[in-house]
């Protein structure tokens, strides 16, 4: 037999793992490792890690999943007894290979999450010959285990707050950002008060005191909360979402525009305008020649919808500056907005003035717009990866390890 450290690394086990034998199951064309956890470690609760007495043989012996060795599935193999936790009753005992409850190890688990936010769906599932639920469960534990190992909120002074939907019905996850440190803190499944009120009782008083700033779209229920909560922070419009609101008046000019063509029995017209979306869209710097060229038409047939998308732009323009010159922009742009004689956009102004306290702290903090927008493109790509995870909380969880900073790294590549 090879030696116990070669095998301990091709098992992926630590030197608290016992290796006493290893044979290949011919039935299963498997390798087989059997072992047992070292002395000490046999009589602690595998979920708080507490020594206790012992209890019975539990279920008798046991197999794990381990990382393949070769091209060879391969398992370990020991007794689980149980010890009697003062806190957690009968509880199979710690095994250093594995997480509690688990049926792969921890070398399993570690690569699995690693791969879950490194590739592709089809290629983890084929390559460690498991279901994509499976892949579900355990980014999930490998999430839990890494978060309660540190304060998830630890040092949070600047959040922001967004609510995303998922699914074409109408379900939403509420979304906690750290604009410091650019990470996802939290994420939960529904919106509204009593989904953020739960945020907030888990950072505690004392924690929700220390948060200065909050960013976050118009949502009454986001504002109303914080400032029950957080009685020193300033809450502030995201920038993102400000842009947005803009985006979709234009939007809805050119809807109208184009309506108005149409009824007029302007057909050419009308599907030239359709056209015109993306130009009017697009920021300029991305025009191609040809949506420039679309541009430079509606400039010459459509004044105004050539003044909404001006209108636009300014806007844009102002979010990019930032600080008092910001301010100052706004303010003309506001006026702006109010003579423009396009209905949409007076709209528009009304309710920025509406939020103006929000939009003036957005523009005076200087928070990173990319930072919410990019979170939620994310997150969005995510949930179609997980697509077949059995429980929303695994979308979660594969949040938190792809935006949140907790993917382990690779067995073995962290100096073991
Ligand atoms: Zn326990």
């Amino acid at each position: 037999m090879l030696d116990t450290k070669v095998w301990r690394r091709m098992l992926g086990v630590c030197d608290r793992t016992i290796i006493e034998q290893v044979e290949f199951d011919e039935d299963k064309d498997a390798v087989v490792a059997h072992v047992r956890p070292k002395r000490p470690r046999s009589q602690h609760c595998g979920r708080c890690g507490r020594r206790a007495p012992g209890y019975d043989q539990g279920d008798g012996r046991r197999r794990w999943r381990a990382l393949d060795v070769g091209e060879l599935p391969t398992w370990l193999e020991a007794d689980a007894p149980r010890v009697d936790c003062p806190k957690h009753g009968p509880t199979v005992i710690q095994m250093p290979w594995a997480r509690h409850g688990a049926g792969h190890t921890r070398a399993f688990d570690d690569t699995v999450a690693w791969l879950a936010v490194h590739t592709s769906k089809t290629a983890i599932a084929q390559l460690l010959r498991i279901a994509w639920a499976t892949v579900g469960a355990i980014v999930n534990r490998v999430v839990v285990e890494a978060r309660s190992a540190v304060d998830p909120f630890d040092g949070l002074q600047r959040v922001g707050i967004d609510e995303i939907s998922y699914t074409r019905g109408q379900r939403y996850l509420t979304v906690v950002v750290d604009h410091d440190s650019g990470r996802l803190v939290w994420m939960a499944k529904g919106l509204g008060k009593k989904v953020l009120e739960s945020f907030f009782d888990l950072l505690g008083q004392e924690r929700s005191a220390r948060i200065r700033l909050v960013s976050c779209d118009a949502q009454p229920w986001i504002g109303d909360t914080v400032r029950a909560r957080c009685p020193n922070a300033t809450v502030c419009l995201d920038a993102f979402h400000l842009v947005k609101w803009v985006t979709e008046a234009l939007d809805e000019v050119r809807r109208q525009t184009w309506n108005e063509a149409r009824r007029a029995g302007m057909t050419t017209h009308a599907r030239d305008l359709k056209g015109a979306r993306y130009a009017l869209w697009k920021n300029p710097e991305n025009l191609t020649d040809n949506q420039r060229n679309k541009l430079a038409w509606v400039e010459r047939i459509n004044q105004k919808l050539y003044r909404a998308y001006l209108l636009k732009e300014q806007f844009r323009a102002i979010i990019a500056v930032k600080g008092e010159r910001a301010l100052a922009m706004l303010k003309q742009w506001l006026a702006w907005a109010a003579r423009s004689r396009i209905e949409v956009f007076v709209k528009l102004g009304r309710r920025l003035r509406q939020n103006l306290a929000g939009i003036q702290a957005a523009l005076s903090h200087e928070l990173s717009n990319a930072l919410v927008e990019s979170t939620n493109t994310k997150i969005r790509l995510l949930m179609r990866i997980a697509y077949g995870f059995k429980d929303p909380e695994h979308l979660i969880a594969l949040a938190l390890l792809d935006r949140g900073g907790y993917c382990p790294a690779l067995p073995g590549r962290s100096g073991r």
